[in-house]
C-alpha cells in the first residue's frame, strides 16, 4: 500500500536534512505508529505520504501511484488519503455538516448525496445533534470526531494521523483512539499514525521509531 525507498527531504536549501535515507513498506489495512523526539521528521514523513510535501529525493508509491510523478496530486489527496491532524482545520464560519463535505467538493457526487455520506458519518462518531453548529461552539474532542468524519468521507484507502490526540485531555483522547482503531479494524483501512506518547503508539501493529530523518528501530507488536 505504501513503499517508500531511499527517501530524503532536506528544507532551506539543503541547510535542514529533515530525512536522511528513509525505507519503508506498509501493507494494505496495517495500523502502524510513527514514534520518536519532537524535529526528528516524523510530520514531515507524513507529510510525503500524503503528498502534502514532495520533491525529495528517493522514490514514495502510495496506493499504487508514484508520488514523484504524478501531476494531479489533489485528485490523489482526495480519492485515497484521509487526513487528521492534531489541529484539525475546521473552517470556523461553515456548519459542521458543511465541514464534513468539503473533501466531496469538486467530485462527481451530487449535493444532496453529500449531504447523505456526511450525515451518515457524523452519526457514526455520534454527532448528529451537533450537525448545525459551528466547530467553535464544540468541545475538543467534538471537533476531532468532526476532523475524523470529513477524513473518512471520501472513503480514503489510508488514514494519516498527526498527532490526533495531542490537542486533547487523556480521556477525550482515548475516545478518538479507540474511533479509528475501530475503523481499522471494520474498513480494513491503513492506518499510519504519527505520536510522540508511547501509549498511544503501542495501540499499533507496529512501530517506527524515527530519529535525526532516519529509522532508528521497527517493533511488531502482538498484542492487539
Ligand atoms: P517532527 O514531526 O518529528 O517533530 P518535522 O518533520 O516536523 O519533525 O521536522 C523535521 C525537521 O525539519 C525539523 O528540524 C523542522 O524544523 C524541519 N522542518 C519541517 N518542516 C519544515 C519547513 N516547512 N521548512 C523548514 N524546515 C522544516
Ligand atoms: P510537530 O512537532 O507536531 O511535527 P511542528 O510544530 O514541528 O509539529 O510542525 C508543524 C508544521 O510546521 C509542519 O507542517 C512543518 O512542516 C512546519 N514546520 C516545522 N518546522 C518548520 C520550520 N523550521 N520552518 C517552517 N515550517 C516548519
Amino acid at each position: 500500500m505504501i513503499e517508500i525507498k531511499g527517501l530524503k527531504k532536506s528544507y532551506d536549501k539543503g541547510k535542514i536534512k529533515a530525512l536522511n535515507g528513509i525505507d519503508l513498506e506498509i501493507r494494505k489495512g496495517e495500523f502502524v505508529s510513527i514514534i520518536g523526539p519532537s524535529g526528528s521528521g516524523k510530520s514531515t514523513l507524513l507529510n510525503m505520504i500524503g503528498a502534502l510535501d514532495t520533491a525529495g529525493e528517493g522514490s514514495v508509491e502510495v496506493a499504487g501511484i508514484d508520488l514523484t510523478k504524478t501531476k494531479d496530486l489533489s485528485k490523489f489527496r482526495s480519492q485515497e488519503i484521509g487526513f487528521v491532524f492534531q489541529l484539525h482545520n475546521l473552517i470556523p464560519n461553515l456548519t459542521v455538516l458543511e465541514n464534513v463535505q468539503i473533501p466531496m467538493i469538486g467530485t462527481s457526487i451530487s449535493g444532496k448525496d453529500m449531504e447523505k455520506r456526511a450525515l451518515k458519518l457524523l452519526k457514526s462518531v455520534d454527532l448528529e445533534d451537533r450537525i448545525d453548529q459551528r466547530p467553535t461552539k464544540l468541545s475538543g474532542g467534538e471537533r476531532q470526531r468532526v476532523a475524523i468524519a470529513r477524513a473518512l468521507v471520501n472513503n480514503p484507502s489510508i488514514i494519516l494521523a498527526d498527532e490526533p490526540t495531542g490537542a486533547l485531555d487523556s480521556k477525550t483522547g482515548d475516545i478518538i483512539l479507540d474511533l479509528l482503531k475501530d475503523l481499522h479494524k471494520k474498513e480494513n483501512v491503513t492506518l499510519v499514525m504519527v505520536t510522540h506518547e508511547p501509549y498511544v503508539a503501542n495501540m499499533a501493529d507496529r512501530i517506527i521509531t524515527v530519529r535525526d530523518g532516519k529509522i532508528l528501530e521497527e517493533k511488531t507488536n502482538n498484542i492487539t
